[in-house]
């Protein structure tokens, strides 16, 4: 892999995020109102996390699912980063789309269904934005690793991997988060990763414990999603921490941080 080891996760004009940091990133799974996507930047900002996210192109599995409020999504986006001084994370599904991004969104998300979408990583390579990388359902450690060399070798070094859960035979979750993945990139990639236990586990109830679990295996923050009504969020409310359930995650990441390994 060709990127040297770097203290840096992510760095704005205004803003450095080091590993010892930690990039924290949490927000709905969908922008669906205005009033929806403040109340939580509003928590998101008083938990002192510096990154939102907020789907507004969705890429849903049922195409007869909520899609995202795509352009007006990303407006509310803006504005809520505006209001609450916080940087916007959002997945990009389409690369003609990089234009109103390049203008909106602070960090673009490649989820795991695009992880394998190699056109796609190679045109976004060219974006001068720090780019999350979700690791696909089905892809081995390497393959994620070899997606993101896609955009490191095309010029975009900026990039976080993501480690979201991968499809196994077990179904009391909805994939398995496999946590062996953060030390083995670890050991052989010099890319930062973090963990995303909501995707991973699919079930608020047991966020809290895998994403603690997450930072001590090492990883380099985290992104989880929040909602302030999960039974009735357009998208994933079966694994979105309510506002209350958000804030004891942060209490909890604030009681582990002094036994967490030195970056
Ligand atoms: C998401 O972050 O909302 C998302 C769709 O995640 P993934 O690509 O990991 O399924
Ligand atoms: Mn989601």
């Amino acid at each position: 892999m060709s990127v040297l080891t770097r203290d840096i996760i992510v760095q704005f004009p205004d803003l450095t995020v080091r590993r010892s940091d930690r990039l924290l990133i949490a927000g709905p799974c969908s922008v669906e109102s205005r009033d929806q996507l403040f109340r939580v930047a509003e928590s998101v900002r008083e938990s002192g996390f510096r990154f939102l996210r907020g789907g507004a192109f969705k890429p849903r599995t049922n195409p007869y699912s909520f899609q995202g409020l795509q352009e007006e999504g990303l407006k509310l986006l803006q504005a809520a980063a505006k209001e609450f001084d916080l940087k916007i994370v959002t997945e990009i599904v389409d690369a003609s789309h990089l234009p109103m991004f390049m203008d909106t969104v602070d960090i673009l998300q490649i989820g795991a269904r695009n992880m394998a979408n190699f056109h796609l990583l190679k045109q976004l390579a060219h974006a001068s934005k720090p780019i999350l990388l979700k690791r696909g359902f089905a892809a081995t450690i390497e393959e994620l690793l070899l997606a993101a060399e896609y955009l490191v070798s095309g010029g975009n070094q900026q990039v976080i991997l993501c480690e979201r859960g991968i499809r196994t035979f077990e179904t009391a979750t909805r994939a398995t988060l496999d946590l062996s993945s953060v030390p083995i990139v670890k050991k052989i990639s010099a890319l930062p990763i973090i963990v995303d236990p909501s995707h991973a586990t699919g079930r608020s109830d047991i966020v809290v414990p895998m994403a603690l679990a997450g930072l001590v295996a090492g990883a380099d923050g985290l992104m989880v999603e929040v909602h302030p009504n999960p039974p009735k969020a357009l998208c994933d409310g079966l694994q979105s921490l309510t506002l209350e359930g958000f804030r004891e995650l942060v209490a909890e990441i604030n009681r582990l941080k002094p036994y967490l390994i030195k970056k």
